[in-house]
């Protein structure tokens, strides 16, 4: 892949057959609605504000291709689940939101599907739930103390189940089980067909996207492109990892990467022999987080987070020889040995954005005409509809249950300087995998790594 390459280097981008080019529309002069970043966030605002207001002229403002940062590349877990909402449940002072909010994040993966079939955008929607298996005996009372707590706070056995390791085995067939979580709020899918498919049908509503054009600054009424400048009476940022790159957003949000592996199709013999017949999505309870789902074409997709590079640095592409994915294979394969000898066709990677007080943000002010979305640590393939649908309801000033939610107006402070920055995330790093590498080798809980861990990650 070379500089010039608008593939974003995923299988997802192979699969769809495609190797997209930017077709830089000419800028317009004016635009009711400039939205700067054509992933889901972007698209999805787009899309809830078309449909709300036919007549609103949106334009979306994309660097590259639609698609080709996160949302072309993520590991197809639509959850309804997102970073934060635990502490919320927690707290008894703000349990009746982070409900709220749970509850919205459930149906949040409904309305992917209904939308995507609605639109016929056809992503491989699959939902199956989650696996969250439990790798070690101490993990079982820890997971079904979770479970009794969630079962205590009005979620049903629908929402959450313990399954045990005899039923498990029959959902994903992996040695290092002793039970696992099912988690119902959960659909496997082909991120690039969504996201490309949400770009062409936003496209058929009118909406312009101009690929191929990075915005250098926003300021109110007015976005900086390097083709030429765009006045704008409404400007939404839906720029994630990538923010860093706008002038004034150096320390916004934090790019961090997370890097996958996708294995050749497998023997229908072999599915047989490891399971997931529901396409169900499976993890374990590594902070260090791995994810893992089914393809509908029979293949194992697999990735887990990985690093952060000094100043914020993104890189648009990562060679397949980057030393990570031998670990992330090796991971893989210890955790279903029988993908011992099936081959890797593909590696890649790609960067996610994590604020600084580890928990998605929505806000707009009237009366700058400014917004954003995102903040999502990982965790964004459905938590961005739902964000965007705050927005749009921002955004056309309706107050609603959407807009009461937590997130809205839940801006983070800003990260730290370099080196700080660097050093912090090394830090969190390190305490992370080692509380991993406890309680995986040493078979107990790791209280004071992992109490540590989650005080620093909120
Ligand atoms: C490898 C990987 C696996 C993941 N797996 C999952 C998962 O399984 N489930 C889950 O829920 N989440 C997952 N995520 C996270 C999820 O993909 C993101 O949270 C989500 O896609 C964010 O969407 P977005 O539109 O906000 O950002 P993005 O998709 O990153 O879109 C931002 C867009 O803005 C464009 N852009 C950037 N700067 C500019 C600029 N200056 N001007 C114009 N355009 C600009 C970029 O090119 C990009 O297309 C994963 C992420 C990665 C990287």
């Amino acid at each position: 892949m070379n500089a010039s390459s608008h593939h974003n280097g995923s299988f997802w981008f192979d699969e769809l057959g495609i190797d997209p080019q930017p077709d830089p529309e000419p800028l317009p002069a004016r635009t009711d609605v400039a939205i700067v970043g054509g992933g889901y966030t972007g698209l999805w605002t787009a899309y809830y504000l078309k449909r709300a207001e036919p007549g609103l002229d949106v334009t979306v403002f994309e660097a590259d291709v639609a698609g080709f940062g996160a949302s072309g590349r993520n590991g197809g877990w639509c959850m309804g689940a997102a970073w934060g909402t635990e502490s919320l449940l927690a707290n008894p002072e703000t349990r009746s939101r982070g409900l709220a909010l749970q509850r919205a994040l459930f149906d949040t993966v409904d309305e992917v599907g209904r939308v995507t079939q609605a639109e016929n955008i056809d992503c491989h929607f699959a939902r199956g739930g989650t696996l969250r298996i439990a790798t070690a005996p101490f993990m079982v009372e820890r997971h079904r103390r979770e479970i009794d707590e969630l079962h205590a706070l009005g979620f049903t056995e629908h929402d959450f189940r313990w399954l045990d390791a005899d039923t498990t085995r029959t959902r994903l067939n992996v040695p290092r089980n002793h039970g696992a979580i099912h988690a119902a709020h959960c659909a496997a899918i082909q991120p690039a067909r969504l996201v490309r498919g949400l770009a062409d049908t936003v496209r058929r509503l009118g909406v312009t996207i101009l690929e191929g054009t990075p915005v250098t600054a926003i300021r109110p009424g007015r976005v900086d492109t390097a083709r030429g400048a765009v006045a704008a009476g409404r400007i939404l940022r839906a720029t994630e990892a990538y923010t860093a790159s706008l002038t004034g957003h150096r320390r916004t949000l934090l790019p961090i990467y997370s890097k996958m592996v996708v294995t050749a199709p497998l023997p229908d013999a072999l599915w047989q022999e490891i399971g997931l017949g529901n396409r169900e999505t499976f993890g374990d309870d590594r902070r260090m987080v791995i994810y893992g789902q089914r393809t509908l074409d029979g293949r194992l997709a697999f990735g887990g987070r990985a690093g952060y590079e000094f100043g914020s640095r993104r890189r648009r592409t990562l060679p397949p020889d980057d030393p990570d994915f031998d670990g992330i294979v090796r991971t893989l394969r210890g955790l279903v040995p029988q993908l011992a000898e099936v081959p890797i066709t593909h590696r890649w990677g790609g960067v996610l954005g994590v604020p600084r007080h580890w928990r998605p943000c929505v806000q707009f002010d009237r009366r700058s005409g400014l917004g954003w979305a995102g903040g999502y640590v990982g965790e964004g393939v459905a938590a961005a509809n739902l964000a965007a649908r705050m927005l749009t309801d921002l955004v056309l000033e309706r107050d609603s249950a959407l807009t009461a939610l937590p997130w809205v107006d839940d801006v983070p402070p800003r990260w730290e300087p370099e080196p700080l920055r660097w050093l912090g995330v090394r830090a969190i790093r390190a305490i992370g995998a080692r509380a991993d590498w406890i309680e995986l080798n040493r078979q107990r809980p790791s209280r004071f790594w992992g109490g540590l861990f989650q005080r620093l990650t909120g």
